[in-house]
């Protein structure tokens, strides 16, 4: 028999109700996804293939996705039953705008996020996915039929809060939940070569980030505004950069981290991704 606390429905958090219930999985990965161009949804290439590879070796209960493109004041959590597709950007085909990912939300999630993180994390009923989450997530899942939720990037925060945040985040490995931080580590439209290649100052930065990701020097990425002119070209505005910061700060200390798609796509672009998962 339940405990009356959770026979009556009161909030637990859920690292509580798995004990209750005998929930807790086996711990899930974390990803880092460079999302890129939109267009990539709806394209078979490198990115997109690698994508779905990935996903299909991974069967989460759920998916909190930090993308890029969610920026508010306060961290939120997407709480409704059927987020809806966001067609956030403008300029592109028809077809991209006609994609929907209806994947289901999951207020029962949200609502245990918010009380784990005792409301540092508070509930969002407005969003859904961006396509900071869907264009991977069509590839990665494309059953839609693992709940997804989003949180929201803090305007207001410093790297290092960001940080600490997200290592409240970390109970939910153990709770078949799936973290995806959704941006680019070298993300600078306004320097974009439609043409392709890679500028020099992209591929040393995205160098210098590997090196700190395979070392393990999380701080020295989080202090990103001090690695010099080739950071600060890379990183003109924080929000592609910080998903990033969320999921180191999941990565457990005795994990393999694995990279996936480490191109440059149109010049300023970093489309490095990583996995990190229990051995
Ligand atoms: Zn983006």
């Amino acid at each position: 028999m339940l405990p009356a606390s959770v026979a009556l429905g009161a909030k637990q958090p859920l690292s509580s109700l798995a004990q209750v219930l005998g929930m807790t999985t086996p711990r899930m990965p974390v990803l880092f996804v460079g999302h890129g161009n939109p267009m990539n949804a709806i394209t078979d290439n490198s990115f997109s293939r690698e994508w779905a590879r990935i996903g299909s070796g991974i069967r989460p209960r759920a998916i909190l996705c930090v993308s890029a493109h969610w920026e508010t004041r306060g961290s939120h959590v997407t709480s409704m039953p059927k987020p809806k597709t966001i067609h956030d950007f403008g300029g592109f085909p028809d077809e991209l705008f006609k994609i929907q990912y209806p994947a289901p939300g999951s207020p029962q999630l949200a609502n245990t996020i918010v009380e784990t993180t005792y409301q540092a994390i508070t509930h969002d009923h407005e969003w859904g996915l961006d396509h900071g989450a869907w264009s991977v997530l069509v590839r990665m899942f494309p059953m839609a039929d693992i709940p997804v939720l989003q949180l929201s990037l803090d305007v207001n925060k410093s790297p290092l809060q960001h940080v600490e945040l997200a290592r409240q985040l970390s109970f939910l490995r153990t709770q078949g939940v799936v973290i995806i931080g959704s941006g680019n580590i070298v993300h600078n439209l306004g320097k974009v070569q439609w043409r392709g290649g890679s500028l020099d100052w992209a591929q040393e930065f995205d160098a210098t980030s590997k090196k700190l990701i395979e070392q393990r020097d999380f701080a020295a990425l989080t202090d990103y505004a001090s690695l010099g002119s080739a950071a600060r070209l890379s990183v003109p505005t924080p929000e592609h950069y910080l998903p990033m910061l969320y999921s180191l700060a999941l990565v457990d200390k005795d994990e393999e981290i694995s990279f996936f798609n480490e191109t440059i796509d149109l010049g300023s672009v970093s489309m490095r991704s990583f996995i990190s998962r229990s051995s």
